[in-house]
């Protein structure tokens, strides 16, 4: 026991899962459940998203096969999210496949064919067979639970073909079985309308369907399969008004306890009891059903075997025997149905929750996002003058440390400032800022930078400027700056400006080149205003 499960702690999850669905075709769902959880685990530590959707999609449908229905539909709903993400389309339709079968299962059939449909749409658009069976087999299910047996046989079909192309005879004869069961439920409508001659027809198909499906089992050597299908093919040919020889197959295939699980003898035996109904042999049915209601392994066979008992009793006149029968049917119908409710309501909440779930992932996702947009603001702002929106002095400051020998600055100081201020009013002051911004902006080449350097003194930062070329750009700003048309923004207003440039080459450090240009600047002012001093030739 130790040796297995240390065994198994080295195992891959991908082995793992191989193993789980062996034992869930044995139909051992503990140690089946046991493999998937630890393939989910591994591959979930490992941070292996595929396979960790696929792990967990396998859980489910273990799961679900263990009646576990809301913590199947939980798996399920984690191994969607994973496959989506991952555009793992065979994964999302397996998924997708076991969501429908859960929805019929507790009676959701409009929530079972939409996950029925989107399972065939993944399945067919990556046409893996795997996953092609599983959505036609979805989707037969859904159509038989609403009775429409054309359309669920159409998919029984398709889910025979995807079996037989995989070239796996015990899930094609699982699939056979299906075709079989929709032409069988094709048949008791045909009957229902006393169309009896189409009804026999179709219970032909059934018989040489279940004969089929059964030699396939047995010449694959899977004995639940070959059981299921002995039965079904008995019950065919009692249908088909052959109820002898229905009767001498379960003879000549005696269920053996020590190798049948509980639910296969229990299925033979009520096709006994219904056969030997059908032969008249009313005692010996009778006898069967009583003991197929002492021991069936599900509510739902004790409801079946109570109504065909109470159905016998009430022939041969028992009334009381038979009230008491279909009492008792009608207790476990109500059960079930409540129960039904039940796990509806499990599987809605667990729904619920996980759309809640993703709403507050969604909601968490974009608060970081608002967050990250909103400390981006912050740092353009800490480097932003309002004012102007241009760089402020910290980006000019980081701006020539990067990169200084190859850097030229121009400082400009606006002449006579104050006066601008006094006369007409800070506003205007503000607009004659913002023009200038725009008139540095329009002197610069691409890749200049215009930057506020302090009050009504601004910077202008090239990359690998000559003496010339520093010296011209700040000679056509000043030209710029003299030329505007400044009454436009107040009636009067002249306004000129002084220049000093400085080159990288000149300075070692940022402030030794930005205190080299205002000493120029300084000397422009001292030299008149209104105009440039640069570095001497
Ligand atoms: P100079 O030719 O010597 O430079 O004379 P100036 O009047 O421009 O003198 P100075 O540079 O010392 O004066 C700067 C003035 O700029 C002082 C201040 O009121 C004004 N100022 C600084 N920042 C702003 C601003 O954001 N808006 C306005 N409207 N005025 C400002
Ligand atoms: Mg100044
Ligand atoms: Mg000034």
């Amino acid at each position: 026991m130790l040796g297995s499960v240390l065994e198994s702690r080295e195992r891959t999850p991908a082995a793992l899962l191989v193993d789980a669905e062996s034992a869930l075709v044995a139909s051992d769902v503990d140690t089946a459940k046991g493999l998937a959880a630890q393939a989910v685990a591994i591959a979930e530590a490992a941070g292996d998203a595929v396979m960790h959707a696929r792990a967990i999609t396998v859980l489910a449908r273990v799961l679900y096969v263990r009646h576990d229905i809301a913590e199947a539909m939980s798996c399920v709903l984690t191994a969607i999210d994973l496959s989506t993400a991952m555009d793992d389309l065979p994964t999302l339709a397996k998924a997708h496949h076991v969501a429908a079968r859960i929805l019929v299962d507790t009676g959701d059939t409009t929530g079972g064919l939409e996950e029925g449909v989107a399972a065939m749409e993944a399945a067919d658009s990556c046409g893996d067979l795997e996953a092609i069976s599983a959505a036609a087999r979805a989707m037969c299910n859904v159509y038989a639970a609403l009775r429409q047996w054309e359309r669920a046989l159409t998919f029984a079909e398709r889910y025979h073909e995807a079996t037989r192309l995989l070239g796996d005879p015990t899930s094609e004869c699982s699939a056979i079985d299906t075709v079989s069961f929709c032409y069988g439920g094709m048949a008791s409508e045909a009957a229902e309308r006393g169309d009896h001659e189409q009804a026999a027809e179709l219970h032909e198909h059934t018989v040489v369907l279940s004969r089929w499906a059964m030699l396939m089992a047995r010449e694959a050597g899977a004995r639940r399969t070959e059981a299921t299908a002995v039965a079904n093919l008995a019950e065919s040919l009692a249908d088909c008004g052959r109820p002898q020889e229905g009767l001498d197959l379960l003879d000549s295939w005696p269920a053996d306890p020590t190798r049948d699980t509980v639910p296969t003898i229990g299925h033979h035996r009520q096709t006994r009891g219904i056969i030997l109904l059908a032969l008249g042999r009313r005692e010996e049915a009778a006898e069967l059903l009583r003991l197929s209601i002492a021991e069936a392994p599900t509510r739902s066979h004790e409801i079946n075997a109570r109504r065909a008992l109470a159905s016998l009793l009430e022939d041969t006149g028992d009334l009381s025997g038979a009230l008491t029968h279909y009492k008792r049917m009608l207790a476990l119908l109500s059960d079930q149905a409540s129960e039904r409710a039940q796990l509806a309501a499990g599987v809605a909440a667990v729904r619920l929750e996980t759309a809640q779930a993703q709403a507050r992932a969604l909601a968490l996702a974009n608060e970081a996002a608002d967050l990250h947009e909103n400390s981006e603001k912050l740092r353009r702002q800490a480097m932003e003058d309002p004012l102007t929106g241009l760089p402020n002095r910290r980006r000019l400051d980081e701006l020539l440390a990067s990169d200084l020998t190859t850097s030229s600055v121009v400082i400009l100081d606006v002449d006579h400032f104050k006066r601008v201020n006094d006369d007409h009013s800070h506003l205007v002051g503000d607009s004659v800022l913002r023009v200038l911004a725009g008139l540095m902006r329009g002197s610069c080449r691409q890749g200049d930078t215009v930057a506020r350097f302090g009050g009504e003194e601004f910077a202008m930062v090239m990359r690998g400027v000559s003496r010339e070329g520093a010296i011209a750009l700040a000679e056509r700003t000043r030209q710029a700056v003299e030329g505007y048309d400044w009454a436009s923004l107040a009636p009067g207003i002249a306004v000129t400006a002084s220049f000093g440039a400085a080159l990288g080459t000149e300075a070692t450090t940022s402030i030794e080149l930005l205190a080299l240009a205002d000493s120029r600047l300084r000397a422009a002012k001292a030299a008149g205003r209104n105009r440039v001093v640069g570095p001497p030739a």
